[in-house]
């Protein structure tokens, strides 16, 4: 590395960059940190994290241009010294060259701004918070310092948070900022760097702050081939940090060569979602709990299946009219095609939540005899009356049904040893099992070993997002793709 040959021309938005910020206990596991980078850009070295210091040591043989942070703990960091030693720190970074030194605007160390003219500075601001009212006002202080790079990071509760921002970027850019939304509702700002006017985005594992991981910012999400029209797509519920639907959607996304992306959108309520997504340019959605009603009220128009579900599942947006719709039906049927005859079977559906819902109204479309089965009277009558089924208490009795739905949670992991009928009662018939993850349920076990044939979750997973896929563009993902990013997405689940 030639020392300070770099680097990125302040409002070079054009290449957004991407940062990976190091940690660790010494400055030679820094360093040895530091080399492991590989597919960044820049390293972040947190000198603050480290219990002995040492500039010269984090700098010494690097391959990639870097900033170097030492972050006070008013500040979020861990800095345990005097402000003075601080500034030493930071002074030395710039005088040996550092391509780049993160200095606090709240620090007011003005005389280290004087001595490089702002040159290789970042000053930086992070609000663990909220967004302060004055987000404008701040922008222009800290560029009135001179410094090359203003940093502003702001936690968001929301995803609306996200919104002051991104007026921000539109404003500023091409300036030299970088902004960032702290916390998973602020994930745009960090995929969508770009968008945001972002000279880079940071990546790494610091998921306090809600941080993406460099092999998912550029292998799930694709950052490198994002472009400035690159089209929106995401899921909203919550909680949704565990969903597959990111992994499938920018696999086949990917496989399919378009220029568009997928994002969880934990959003606070359903107009948290909806005024997000009109300020992001959303082209579609996936919805999941606890939105899918709530949202359907909102829509311009709702497809006949939605109706009938009383629930969505899918928006897209089209000129401007949102539109939704529900695949979770289709999704079902999807994998019993070719080897359930559903005409006139008796089908017994365990459970009466919104799966249920979609599944007894896929059934009684497909002539099917159902029986919704609940621990709860009353809503058992309610999923059947939307499906024109009988309805009674758990459990059903043995052979009474021909194919067995699992709608209910049970046998999910963790508690994978649990299943929501004795194994006693399975006489040899089919069973198809909702839950997805295990792949393979003790239901599922248990059915094979009482002889008939078990389906699993994971396969109306998949074709529920097929049906998506082709609703908003058309034409059918690339085969087998959203298959295989789902089963690795839930092996890494499996692992953490
Ligand atoms: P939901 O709306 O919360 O409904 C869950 C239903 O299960 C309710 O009727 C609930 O009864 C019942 N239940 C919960 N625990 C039970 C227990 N221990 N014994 C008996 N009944 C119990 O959830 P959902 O959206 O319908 O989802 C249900 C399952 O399907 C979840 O595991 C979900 O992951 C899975 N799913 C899979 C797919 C797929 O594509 N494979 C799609 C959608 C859902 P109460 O109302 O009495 O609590």
């Amino acid at each position: 590395m030639v020392e300070g040959a770099f680097l990125f021309g302040a409002g070079d938005v054009t290449n957004t960059r991407v940062c990976v910020t190091v940690t660790a206990e010494t400055t030679a596991e820094l360093r040895r940190k530091r080399d492991e980078v590989t597919g960044a850009d820049l390293v972040e070295l947190r000198l603050d994290s480290v219990s002995d210091p040492d500039v010269a040591g984090a700098l010494a043989g690097r391959q990639l241009p870097v900033i170097v942070t030492c972050r006070p703990s008013w500040e979020g960091g861990q800095f345990k010294g005097s402000e003075d030693e601080r500034k030493q720190i930071l002074s030395d970074a710039l005088a040996r060259g550092a391509e780049y030194v993160d200095i606090e605007w709240k620090a007011n160390f003005t005389d280290l701004l004087s001595a490089s003219a702002g040159r290789r500075v970042v000053i930086s601001s992070h609000d663990f918070t909220g967004v302060p009212d004055d987000l404008v006002g701040r922008a222009q202080a800290m560029r009135a310092t001179g410094a090359e790079v203003v940093k502003i990071a702001v936690k968001t509760a929301r995803l609306s948070d996200c919104l002051p921002l991104l007026d921000l970027g539109a404003q500023i850019a091409r300036q030299g900022t970088v902004l960032i939304g702290m916390g998973e509702c602020g994930l745009a700002t960090r995929v969508l760097a770009r968008k945001f006017g972002s000279l880079w985005t940071y990546a790494g594992d610091q998921r306090q702050v809600g941080q993406v991981s460099l092999p998912d910012l550029l292998d799930v999400y694709r950052f490198r081939s994002l472009t400035g029209n690159t089209e929106i797509y995401g899921l909203t519920g919550s909680p949704i940090s565990h969903s597959v639907s990111p992994a499938m959607h920018n696999a086949a996304f990917g496989a399919a060569r378009y220029d568009a992306v997928y994002l969880p959108f934990p959003a606070g309520d359903a107009g948290d979602f909806v005024t997000f997504a009109r300020a992001i340019g959303l082209k579609g959605a996936s919805v999941t709990i606890p939105f899918k009603v709530a949202l359907f009220d909102l829509m311009d128009e709702v497809d006949a299946v939605a109706r009938r579900i009383g629930a969505i599942n899918t928006i897209r947006l089209v000129d401007g009219r949102w539109i939704g719709g529900n695949t979770d039906a289709a999704g079902f049927l999807s994998p019993l095609r070719d080897r359930v005859k559903l005409n006139g079977a008796r089908v017994a559906v365990l459970g009466a939540g919104g799966a249920a819902r979609a599944v007894a109204v896929a059934l009684g479309s497909s002539s099917a005899q159902v029986t919704v089965y609940a621990r709860d009277a009353a809503k058992a009558q309610d999923v059947a009356m939307t499906a024109s089924a009988a309805h009674a208490t758990l459990p059903p009795p043995a052979g009474s049904w021909d194919l067995l739905v699992n709608c209910t949670p049970v046998g999910m992991y963790p508690k994978v040893n649990e299943t929501p009928i004795d194994p006693q009662l399975l006489t040899g018939r089919d069973v198809y099992d909702l839950v997805y993850n295990p792949t393979t349920t003790k239901l599922m076990r248990d059915a094979v070993k009482a002889g008939g044939q078990a389906i699993g979750g994971l396969e109306m997973l998949v074709a529920q997002a097929h049906e998506q896929f082709e609703w908003w563009f058309g034409t059918k993902p690339p085969a087998g793709v959203m298959r295989e990013a789902a089963l690795k997405r839930l092996a890494e689940f499996m692992r953490q």
